[in-house]
């Protein structure tokens, strides 16, 4: 089969998605721009999008083989992947082991906190809304996904979850949170839930283990230092891992 790249459908933040003759899959472009803030802050860091279409490609690629589907298909080039076309679900899936960032900040837990257990959270994806926590209820009520997809999505982020911590703790990493985003994917076989867009540390918190030095884009929106050289070595670790 040869592939095109034919037209641009879309141009986000951090990535670009082009159409590739075939209804079922799509190209996806790791740009080089990082923003926080929902883009209030922003510049352009060479080579992140090369490191995040690898990372990414990684973390789906051991994803798939456990089982957990995701959109992945195969890595095209540096920059770019084969990926599955999906209907996203206008949701960003938050999964949290340790409080940090909003969690803190909204209910006043100190940061560094072991939680309980894992703590699952969903933000309405809306930029212009700044992305704000929504409930099950409302979940349901607006029809965002139905109760059986709310159940499945829960299924998914906790396996993704665990498997996760698994293989970071093997690189002495701790997994922090995570942002995953879940589409429906149509293939023959019916209509299934898959997780989509990427994972790297610009969507993980990630820390050294046994202290809270971040090794994620957490260090770009506070403006601790280069994210390079540290997805650098985050990806060479997890290689030596294969
Ligand atoms: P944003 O839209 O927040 O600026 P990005 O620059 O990362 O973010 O854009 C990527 C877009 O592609 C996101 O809106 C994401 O939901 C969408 N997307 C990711 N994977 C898929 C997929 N497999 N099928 C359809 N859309 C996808
Ligand atoms: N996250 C993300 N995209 C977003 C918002 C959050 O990838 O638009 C990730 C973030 O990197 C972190 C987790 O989701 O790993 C939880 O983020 P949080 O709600 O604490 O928000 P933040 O403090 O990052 O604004």
């Amino acid at each position: 089969m040869t592939l095109k790249k034919k037209n641009k459908l879309y141009e986000g933040k951090a990535k670009i998605l082009y159409s590739t003759g075939y209804s079922y899959s799509l190209i996806q472009h790791f740009k080089d721009e990082a923003t926080a803030f929902n883009a209030k802050k922003k510049e352009v860091i060479e080579g992140k999008g090369v490191l995040n279409n690898f990372l990414s490609e990684f973390f789906m690629q051991k994803l798939n083989s456990v089982n957990v589907p995701t959109h992945f298909i195969s890595r095209l080039n540096m920059r770019e992947q084969l990926v599955e076309k999906c209907d996203i679900i206008p949701l960003e899936v938050v999964v949290r082991n340790i409080a940090a960032g909003s969690l803190s900040k909204r209910l006043g837990i100190e940061e560094g906190k072991r939680l309980p257990r894992p703590l699952v959270e969903f933000y309405y994806k809306d930029d212009s809304l700044n992305d704000p926590l929504v409930t099950e209820s409302q979940i349901s009520t607006f029809e965002w996904a139905t109760e059986t997809e709310l159940g499945e999505i829960f299924e998914i982020a906790l396996r993704t979850n665990d498997f996760l911590c698994g293989l970071l703790s093997a690189v002495n990493l701790t997994l922090v949170d995570f942002k995953i985003e879940i589409g429906r994917s149509f293939r023959s076989e019916g209509e299934k839930l898959i997780i989509a867009d990427e994972i790297s540390p610009d969507s993980c918190r990630l820390w050294k283990t046994g202290t809270q030095q971040s090794m994620d884009k957490d260090l770009f929106r506070n403006d601790e230092g280069d994210i390079i050289e540290p997805y650098k070595i985050i990806l060479k670790k997890l290689q030596e891992t294969n």
